[in-house]
């Protein structure tokens, strides 16, 4: 199951595709002024979100 965790304060989350229940994985975008934001994917393509926030920062996915 993929965790998001927050490094400042500790709070986690489970963070799976609303279609099929995989759990989301680690990914990363650019954006046209070049600042890179990191994302949660579905591997089986049904989209992307952008990763949890806690404590005004991304939140780590800690799915090894
Ligand atoms: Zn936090
Ligand atoms: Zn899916």
């Amino acid at each position: 199951m993929a965790t998001y965790e927050c490094l400042v304060c500790g709070m986690s989350v489970n963070a799976a595709c609303g279609k099929c229940g995989a759990p989301l994985v680690n990914a990363s975008i650019t954006k046209d002024d070049g600042t890179i934001v990191q994302v949660s994917e579905c591997p089986n393509g049904h989209g992307k979100i952008k990763s949890p926030q806690c404590c005004g920062q991304d939140m780590i996915c800690s799915l090894k």
